[in-house]
């Protein structure tokens, strides 16, 4: 069997068809070069508009580099013509190898994007012997494509988030599709004001965001702002993963005061190398940390107590009633406004602030676990880490697409696996 006749096989054209084929002889790696041409009497096809007109001229060969195979590097040559477009002018012929300036085809092109959903890009460039540049091109193609291509009906439930970036206190917005059917990143928005998730909404357009019925959110103030403006009809939900990140966040403050005080007093230092104890669920503690939580729990100490009314918090979720949970929110926030430990009382007081978003939890019967933004944020968070290659925010932002988007791809006659 041919060369020519497998490729015909994978990856055929309509209007094109494989010349000679040939090994070179004097490349760095091993390289075979497959000729292209255009079918005989065959008109070129203008890149800007897509209709027919006849040739002008022919430029010189270029070069586009298909999948690899056995170790050896593929390349396509073809001299593409040019054409005299009735409606454009004289413009470069469409070639469907191959889209714009890409020195890729198209297909090595979703097959790099492919990997670069399991591996790292520098991985994927190292794998495949091509630059990080390549595998960067071949992403962004393959976002464009699949943001052009996503089918956006069907939202009704959103959840907003946002993760720390870069050094320092850059954030991105971003913004989930948290419905049981289908969960994915929606929308990415430089920083989280007011502005931001005003971006989001219009992007969302009018239509769309009407349909929302449940919107999910943490308890900051821009975009608690933006939510009622804008899509005031759907519930909105305060969710369970950011309220307890922030208790997380009280306690952690509550015990390094309090242990620098210790310290300062000259008490034994009870508190140094606790975090972790107070910040885990008890169920989580090791049996070593156990003895070590019984110990500190004999100490009258603020970091203690605090630990407790959080502890005691987490019972909040179990409840099914509105009432009853407001009932014990209630109980709960009079008994830390009393507790005397100014980062607890911080977070009672949004709470009281935030009853009615609260209790929307229950109204929409726990279905948005926290568990679903809780694991995007962790996704995304990987996602930016692992890319310290991302200068840029659009490569940031092409990287989140590409892995927590669920975009489509195309489908093809030939899986190159
Ligand atoms: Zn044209």
């Amino acid at each position: 069997m041919q060369l020519k006749t497998i490729l015909n096989r994978i990856h055929k054209f309509k209007s094109f068809v494989y010349g000679t084929i040939r090994w070179v002889e004097d490349a760095k790696e091993p390289t075979i070069e497959a000729e292209l041409r255009p079918r005989a009497n065959s008109q070129p096809i203008c890149s800007e508009c897509g209709g027919k007109g006849p040739g002008y001229d022919r430029l010189p060969i270029r070069r586009f580099e298909f999948i690899p195979t056995w170790g050896i590097k593929v390349f396509f040559l073809y001299a593409p013509r040019r054409v005299d477009c009735p409606t454009c002018g004289i413009r470069v012929e469409r070639m469907p190898w191959s889209k714009g300036k890409y020195r890729l085809t198209e297909t090595y092109a979703w097959f790099l994007a492919g990997w670069a959903r399991r591996l790292s890009w520098k991985e994927v460039a190292e794998a495949f012997h091509t630059t990080w540049d390549h595998v960067f091109c071949s992403v962004e193609m393959a976002v464009t494509w699949g943001r052009e291509h996503r089918d956006l009906s069907g939202i009704a439930a959103i959840g907003i988030d946002e993760i720390q970036w870069q050094r320092g206190h850059k954030y991105l917005t971003l913004v989930y599709q948290i419905d049981a059917g289908c969960r994915r990143l929606l929308w990415i928005g430089k920083k989280r004001k007011v502005k931001t998730l005003l971006g989001f909404f219009r992007w969302l357009g009018k239509e769309r965001t009407r349909k929302l019925d449940y919107i999910c959110s943490d308890m900051w103030k821009p975009y608690l702002r933006v939510i009622a403006k804008k899509a005031g009809h759907a519930i909105h939900i305060l969710d369970r993963f950011h309220i307890m990140a922030k208790l997380s966040k009280a306690i952690d403050k509550v015990r390094a005061q309090e242990a620098r005080e210790l310290k300062e007093k000259g008490y034994d230092p009870v508190l140094t190398k606790s975090r972790w104890l107070l910040l885990k669920r008890p169920e989580n503690l090791t049996e070593k940390q156990e003895t070590k939580l019984a110990d500190l729990l004999q100490y009258n100490l603020k970091s203690i107590k605090s630990y407790l009314l959080k502890e005691e918090f987490q019972l909040f979720w179990s409840y099914k009633s509105p009432y009853w949970a407001g009932q014990f929110l209630d109980k709960w926030c009079t008994k830390t406004m009393r507790s005397k430990i100014e980062p607890m009382k911080d977070i009672a007081r949004s709470l009281r602030k935030h009853r009615p978003l609260l209790l929307n939890w229950f109204r929409a019967k726990g279905q948005f676990s926290s568990g679903i933004v809780e694991g995007f944020n962790n996704k995304a968070k990987l996602t930016t880490r692992k890319a310290y290659g991302f200068r840029t925010y659009h490569a940031a932002e092409i990287a989140l697409y590409h892995a927590l988007g669920a975009l489509p791809v195309p489908k093809v006659a030939h899986e190159f696996f």
